[in-house]
């Protein structure tokens, strides 16, 4: 059984893989207390390994994306065979300090001031909260996303990119068009 806080179909909003069709399986609870955390998702159901693959094989979306809360807490290696046993390309959206399935196709770390222990990142999206996001640069990863807070500080990541264009922007776009 894993904890799940909620499962949605909708539109990846943030990052390199913005606009694509998902299905979001939302775990519950993360082993970090971040005071800027907009999402709710410590409640949960407990569903059966049964019960989430019936609701991904019923999803018309090649796409699946594990996010939370902080999913390494709830998966396994044989989780994700059971994913990709349905045909499904499998993302994760991770603070990163956690160990994770190696089998996972598309790894997105979103550090939280924690070490980072992964040995594998395709891409990394920081939540620009005005602290130093220079130590992230050297993360192994294939981009480097900025990200403003919650949509508010969205012109200082614009001026910060600028002046370091190693960076690029990632905005949540679901947010700009409501939808989940
Ligand atoms: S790591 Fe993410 S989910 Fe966990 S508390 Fe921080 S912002 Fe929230």
């Amino acid at each position: 059984m894993r904890k799940i806080n909620e499962i949605f179909y909708s539109l990846q909003g943030e990052g390199f893989h913005t606009g694509m069709p998902a299905l979001f399986i939302r775990f519950s609870g993360c082993n970090l207390k971040c005071p800027f955390c907009d999402t709710p998702h410590e409640t949960g159901t407990w569903m059966s390994d049964e019960e989430i693959m019936r609701r991904v094989a019923e999803c018309p979306a090649q796409t699946v994306i594990l996010t939370g809360g902080e999913p390494s807490l709830w998966i396994s290696d044989e989780f994700i065979d059971q994913l990709h046993n349905l045909g499904k390309y499998v993302c994760i959206e991770t603070n990163g300090t956690r160990p994770i399935p190696t089998s996972i196709d598309w790894v997105t770390c979103s550090p939280k001031g924690a070490p980072v222990v992964l040995e594998r990142i395709d891409e990394v999206k920081v939540v620009f909260t005005g602290e130093d996001v220079e130590p992230y640069a050297s993360l192994p990863a294939r981009y480097h996303y900025l990200q403003p807070c919650s949509c508010q500080n969205t012109q200082a990541v614009v001026d910060y990119i600028l002046e370091h264009p190693f960076w690029r922007l990632s905005l949540q776009t679901h947010k700009y068009i409501q939808i989940q």
